[in-house]
């Protein structure tokens, strides 16, 4: 009996909030280059999670940018806001495990309480370079708690870092590109330089973290090609996985595309979306050498 291998998995997985730009460009033609040398397949997910900002329009152009491009994707498509309830079944897994807990603060509240925190002297922050969750409401009773939830004020529910780290232990991952100060290899997770991560709220019951580590273990995605600005988020990522059980991909983070003044491209600089510059009459040829990719791969 001969057994075939199974076939190497890569997925491109953009948000509908906004045209795709160079930068998206450059990452699902590396995703789709990367997927054929090894005979592999390329899912697309469509990572929609925040219906204030996400938009069927921008979806739709998803699909045309990245046809036009010629890159070819397998059907059918995972929208993340039709599988809300696998996210919150992993959530419920963590909560189960004593892993969660509610915290009840606004933004602008957290804002106030690091404010007075840093007046004291410096306050951590996240590798995204926003303040630690302070912890207040860990230690909040299960009265306070009810009562809170009973007022509808904002609900979030955080992941106990240290409690989570103690159960996963030290953790790593096989990175093939490379992290901002060139980490190859295995590297070393440092989920704790997060803090206590939002792993869902109340108006969205999963975020970027949590649904992310599922669907990629779900799609069987064997091979996340993203941008580095996503190069730390894998620490959470990694600990999620073991908290879970799932299997660990190997990652590539790429490097930024920049624009002409050293800025990373963001879909703020309309002039660079893929739309624009195929009314302007750029070919996907063209794109390919912008983007510093070959042309025949
Ligand atoms: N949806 C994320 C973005 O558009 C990418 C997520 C990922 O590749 O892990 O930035």
């Amino acid at each position: 009996m001969t057994t075939t291998a199974a076939r190497p998995v890569f997925r491109f997985a953009p948000s509908p909030n906004g045209y795709l730009h160079l930068g998206h460009a450059y990452s699902a033609l590396l995703n789709f280059d990367l997927a054929r040398q090894v005979d592999g397949r390329l899912l697309l997910r469509i990572e929609d999670i925040d219906v204030t900002r996400c938009r069927p329009d921008y979806e739709q152009a998803i699909y045309d940018d990245l046809a036009w491009l010629g890159i070819a994707w397998e059907s059918p498509v995972r929208r993340q806001s039709d599988h809300l309830d696998a996210y919150v079944a992993a959530s419920d897994r963590l909560a189960a495990m004593g892993l969660l807990y509610p915290s009840f603060e606004s933004r602008a509240e957290i804002a106030r309480l690091v404010a007075g925190e840093e007046a004291r002297g410096p306050w951590p922050r996240d590798p995204d370079g926003a303040p630690l969750y302070l912890g207040t409401a860990k230690s909040l009773s299960a009265d306070a708690v009810a009562a809170l939830k009973r007022s509808g004020a904002p609900m979030a529910l955080r992941l106990d870092m240290a409690a989570a780290i103690r159960h996963a232990g030290a953790l790593a991952w096989q990175e093939r590109g490379g992290g901002p100060d060139g980490e190859t290899g295995e590297v070393a997770a440092r989920p704790e330089a997060w803090g206590d991560v939002i792993l869902a709220r109340k108006e969205v019951p999963t975020s970027y973290h949590l649904s992310v580590v599922i669907d990629d273990a779900l799609q069987g995605v064997t091979d996340v090609v993203r941008g580095q600005d996503l190069f730390w988020s894998t620490s959470v990522h990694r600990l999620l996985q073991a908290l879970l059980g799932l299997p660990a991909p190997v990652y590539r983070h790429h490097a930024l595309l920049r624009d002409e003044t050293g800025a990373k491209l963001a879909k703020s600089l309309a002039s660079t979306s893929l739309r624009d510059l195929r009314a302007q009459g750029v070919m996907p040829a063209d794109i390919r050498r912008l983007a510093g990719l070959p042309l025949h791969p």
